[in-house]
């Protein structure tokens, strides 16, 4: 019997049971006993006071060390919970405590390059990202985008036109530097070199290719024949990407699940947009909550209130974790 457990939000999500208390993905430090930090992405990594004892693995520690947060001392397990690589990022992990509560962080169920998709584990409370909860949020399968990539890449390099590949600068960027690597040369955006030499320390295979440098140099080289370079989604509309778009002719493609909304490459003034994501897509959410089978499902981000009403007519009880709403409320049950 595992007595009594309760779940609280506010800052970040946090479980109380008899022996500990453990909060997941807070914004700032907790005064929790644990604090389970899932994956290195900006918006789930805070600055540790000391207080708490921080859970992460070795690679979302030395990944958010390279982005400037220290996580201090982390451990990579702790009595009473269990571990899974929920298949988002290097390194990013899912946790099911006290054979319970099962939290997801984000997740993709998606074999993809280097990273291996999570399917879930049985529990009594699933509490699940829903960023792409939404029907429309079907993504076609990898091996297709990667042959509508490569396509485009093709197309491009015949009429000797570079090609810039865009995604978020940890995850998205070493998955696309990973599966387009045939082509050459490729180049890597400062941002990306560092997080792609991060990796390869971790013992990720990643070929080591160039930082790109736009150098006066190197500037009739790049103009002769055709390259790819890996550049980050922020720096999409900055400068920086728009110059080399008019110095080079280059063609700018992104890599994103967002990528489903017709009108998304023309809003964003791209090329090309592709549907490759790091999370679930709508059915693949819905047979994440099947597999889990638990008595209650709280979902978080994206589209979190509509995904917990469809889990609802499909006869789940489901209800969607907002802060406001749950700020002083606790949940309960045995
Ligand atoms: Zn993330």
């Amino acid at each position: 019997l595992q007595g009594k457990l309760s779940i609280g939000v506010g800052n970040g999500i946090s479980i109380h049971n008899s022996s500990f208390s453990v909060c997941l993905d807070p914004k700032k430090a907790s005064n929790c006993d644990y604090t389970f930090v899932s994956h290195a992405h900006i918006d789930h990594i805070h600055k540790p006071n000391g207080k708490s004892k921080i859970i992460a693995s070795r690679e979302t520690t030395k990944l958010a060390k390279e982005r400037g947060y220290d996580l201090g001392d982390t451990n990579e397990g702790a009595h009473g919970m269990d571990f899974f690589d929920s298949g988002h990022i290097f390194g990013s992990k899912a946790v099911l405590v006290k054979d319970s509560v099962f939290y997801t962080g984000d997740i993709s169920v998606r074999n993809r390059g280097f990273l291996k998709g999570c399917r879930g584990v049985k529990c009594g409370t699933l509490i699940m990202e829903t960023t792409y909860g939404k029907p429309r949020y079907v993504f076609p399968n990898t091996e297709q985008v990667i042959a509508d990539a490569n396509r485009f890449i093709s197309r491009c390099f015949d009429s000797c036109r570079p090609v810039i590949l865009t995604g978020y600068p940890l995850g998205k960027a070493q998955l696309i530097s990973r599966l387009f690597d045939s082509w050459e040369p490729m180049f890597l955006h400062e941002s990306v070199y560092k997080m792609n030499s991060a990796h390869i320390e971790l013992g990720v295979k990643l070929k080591d290719h160039e930082r790109f440098s736009d150098s006066e140099s190197n500037e009739q080289t790049l103009k002769r024949s055709p390259w790819i370079l890996i550049a980050p989604t922020s720096s999409r509309k900055s400068n920086s990407i728009e110059l080399m778009r008019r110095k080079y002719g280059a063609a700018v493609a992104a890599f994103t699940g967002w990528a489903m909304d017709p009108s998304y490459a023309h809003l964003m003034n791209l090329d090309a947009a592709f549907p490759l994501s790091d999370h679930s897509d709508f059915i693949e959410l819905v047979e994440l909550a099947k597999y889990c089978d638990p008595s209650m499902i709280y979902t978080m981000h994206g589209f979190a209130g509509e995904f917990a009403a469809h889990l609802r007519s499909i006869g789940f009880e489901a209800e969607a974790l907002s802060e406001s709403k749950f700020q002083s409320k606790l949940t309960s049950y045995a």
